[in-house]
């Protein structure tokens, strides 16, 4: 049966910033049957229709998160690098058991669906885990399996036939992808036949590249090329390629991303947090680069919130530049949506449009934030500028409503936050 939701507007999550007044959209079976003004609604016979008072915009697409590792915020507060690392972080680790993976991830799933994040790309231990979380959520995911060389977690081969054993169960909540950590902590060889793998069964290879200083010098030093420079040439660049960070990229790097059509996940948030730099977001964007917002891990952001990135990469877009025009408004929600699509290769997510899954999210515009509108796209202004997550009221994936007047529909967040609270303290070894 269709479902028709009315809003004061919607938010289409184009390049352009396209808002729609007065706005219907119809939804069938978890997809967008129709977009656009009332007045050229369509006739609807029977359709159960519900009536929004604010902005209806796309569920947003985080393209970079190690969402388990709510169990971990805001641990080691204060530490530089290092220590944080081998004091705060490889002990807890070590304890981690599949079950706070599935916990943490389902809390963390609530968060983000109630902040209008309906999609993100996880990169983190016990993918099935991660799976299960989001069936009980509601939420959707690239879960993405990771290649690292821990004790505990198999060799770097048998990570990678996980990953392509998984895959088969890819469906269009949980798409499973696979994740080398990076090229300074993964063999080039293995990354070479990551790649192969993530080519022959068209599978999301998302990796970190440049997020630091340190590690391209290191790099650069054995090799005499660049970390993009070194995966070109070791042929892990084409296909759904999703580098994360990408901050220190000089022109010649940024040319082979261009060239290879190889996508970012921005992470301001984390980046800032953790001193890592600004990436060249204006000139990846006047290149053709996909980009979409990420949140990183929330011990390194330490949230999941992407109103808060997506405002902060307007903001060090414009330092970086010094220009006020160097990150537009549209620009900016456009990146957490239908960029942030793009940038993962879903094409069926992260705009309002019809054909695309029923993604979507209700924002409260009964609030003073949202005055005054003179022109409908202010709408959007305030959106970036002046609004955040605590506005969101309604979130639906494919079409279910998952979260209602603010609360989670599916799973029980106080009862999550006190397992959390237990299972981090029990990690930390108190
Ligand atoms: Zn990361």
């Amino acid at each position: 049966m269709v479902q028709r939701l009315t809003a004061r507007a919607v938010v289409v999550g184009d390049r352009a910033g396209t808002v729609v007044p007065d706005a219907v959209v119809d939804v069938d079976d978890g997809l967008i049957r129709w977009v656009g003004p009332a007045a050229d609604a369509p006739e609807a016979p029977g359709a159960e229709v519900t009536a929004l008072p604010g902005v209806l915009v796309p569920g947003m697409v985080n393209t970079h998160a190690h969402s388990p590792m709510v169990l971990f915020r805001g641990q080691g507060e204060g530490l530089p690098l290092d220590r944080w690392l081998r004091e705060v972080m490889w002990p807890r680790e070590a304890r981690l058991t599949p079950e706070d993976v599935e916990v943490a991830m389902t809390a963390a799933s609530a968060e983000m669906l109630r902040h209008g994040v309906t999609t993100s790309v996880e990169m983190y231990f016990h993918p099935e885990r991660i799976a299960a979380a989001l069936r009980a959520t509601g939420g959707r995911a690239v879960v993405a399996n990771p290649l690292i060389g821990l004790p505990g977690f198999g060799t770097f081969d048998e990570q990678l036939a996980t990953a392509v054993r998984l895959s088969a169960d890819s469906d269009a909540q949980v798409e499973y992808g696979i994740g080398p950590h990076s090229a300074y902590t993964v063999p080039l060889p293995v990354l070479t036949r990551a790649a192969e793998a993530a080519r022959e069964h068209d599978l999301l290879l998302t990796v970190h590249v440049a997020e630091t200083t340190g590690e391209g010098a290191d790099l650069l030093a054995t090799h005499g090329l660049s970390v993009p420079q070194l995966l070109a040439s070791h042929d892990v660049l084409g296909g759904r390629v999703l580098g994360a960070h990408c901050v220190h990229m000089d022109d010649g790097d940024l040319e082979l991303w261009r060239e290879y059509d190889v996508a970012v996940a921005h992470c301001p948030g984390s980046n800032t947090k953790l001193a890592s730099g600004t990436a060249r977001l204006r000139d990846m964007l006047d290149l053709g680069i996909r980009v979409g917002m990420g949140t990183d891990g929330p011990a390194s952001n330490d949230n999941l919130d992407l109103f808060e990135d997506l405002r902060l990469a307007a903001q060090l877009a414009r330092l970086r530049e010094r220009d006020a025009t160097a990150l537009t408004a549209p620009e900016a929600f456009w990146l957490a949506t239908g960029a942030a699509a793009d940038a993962i290769g879903r094409p069926d997510l992260g705009q309002l449009v019809a054909g695309r899954r029923a993604d979507l999210v209700h924002v409260d515009t009964d609030d003073i934030a949202f005055v005054p509108v003179g022109d409908v796209t202010d709408l959007l202004t305030h959106l970036v500028w002046s609004v955040g997550s605590r506005h969101v009221r309604d979130t639906w994936v494919a079409g279910r409503r998952v979260v209602a007047d603010g609360v989670s529909t599916t799973v029980d967040e106080a009862a999550l936050r006190a397992d959390v609270q237990t299972r981090a303290m029990r990690l930390a070894g108190r």
